[in-house]
């Protein structure tokens, strides 16, 4: 499994840009991705070879389901993390890709790049989800499930390229609903301890039935597909141990890069200018 490992790598090396920003040359035509989602905003920079340089995440709640439901406030995010950036870079970002989820329509996909060209960067390439994190993960043949704060995306890959696409509104959240319940405690709350590893045996028993219906998607959209590996992606797949649920409710062999919520944000990036 030598991509995998080759992604791991990369994914670590990005991570580690996250803290301190790594040697690159002035001259070079960098690659920058800016990822709109759900529960966080980023931006990525590689060189034009693909080497991490320097990447900036913040939590955001101005997207939803793929739109942008807060203009204004999307726009401030990313100025904030592209003045942060730059300020890491000593220089201006000026071009970007993004991304969106299959099937949005032209409008739609409009109002993220107007959101990015307000913040004051070019949109050079506008990459949908799947196709950029399978840029980092590079399958041939297999399904990307990407399960994100609102929903679960699915994309079949036959050949490298996506054959079909589907996304359902259950992910992240509703984990984060379910322990917020649980414990009778704010969602913020929840989703503090979703994301603290330490706690993640204890709540797997409690989120366990959202994580079957997602296996549940996963199985009504595949019935079509000779599907032999599924590759989880997406913020909700960090749970510790959902591949090994996911693996017993399909049947198929799943597997879970290193650090899967910055799979599609790093492929978009490896997508700018393509
Ligand atoms: P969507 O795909 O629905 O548009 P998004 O692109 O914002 O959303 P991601 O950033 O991939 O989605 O994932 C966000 C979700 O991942 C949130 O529900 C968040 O709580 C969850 N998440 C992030 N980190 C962790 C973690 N370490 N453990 C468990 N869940 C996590």
């Amino acid at each position: 499994m030598e991509y995998l490992n080759k992604a791991d790598s990369l994914i670590r090396e990005v991570e580690k840009t996250l803290a301190e920003i790594r040697d690159f040359d002035r001259n070079d035509t960098l690659k920058v991705g800016v990822d709109l989602g759900t529960s966080h905003i980023s931006i990525t920079v590689l060189s034009s070879e693909d080497k991490p340089i320097a990447c900036s995440m913040e939590p955001a709640q101005v997207v939803r389901d793929g739109l942008v439901v807060d203009y204004s406030g999307a726009v401030k995010i990313v100025r904030r993390l592209k003045t942060e950036v730059e300020k890491r870079l000593g220089l201006e970002l000026l071009t970007t890709a993004i991304a969106v989820p299959p099937g949005t329509s032209k409008r739609d996909s409009d109002t993220h790049r107007y959101v990015v060209e307000a913040a004051g960067m070019e949109v050079v390439t506008i990459a949908d989800e799947p196709t950029a994190a399978n840029k980092v993960l590079c399958i041939k043949d297999g399904i990307v499930v990407d399960i994100g704060g609102g929903t679960t995306g699915l994309s079949v890959f036959e050949n490298g390229n996506v054959v079909y696409t589907a996304d359902e509104p259950t992910g992240g959240t509703h984990l984060s609903l379910v322990i917020a319940g649980n414990y009778r405690i704010p969602i913020e709350k929840a989703e503090c301890i979703k994301r603290d590893k330490t706690r993640h045996k204890e709540i797997t028993p409690l989120v366990l039935p959202v994580v079957q219906k997602i296996a549940t998607i996963v199985n009504t959209h595949i019935k079509e597909h000779r599907v032999k590996d599924i590759y989880l992606v997406g913020g909700t797949s960090c749970l510790t141990g959902i591949e090994n649920i996911i693996k017993g409710e399909t049947g198929i062999n799943t597997i879970k890069p290193y650090n899967p919520l910055l799979v599609t944000p790093v492929g978009i990036a490896l997508c700018c200018g393509l």
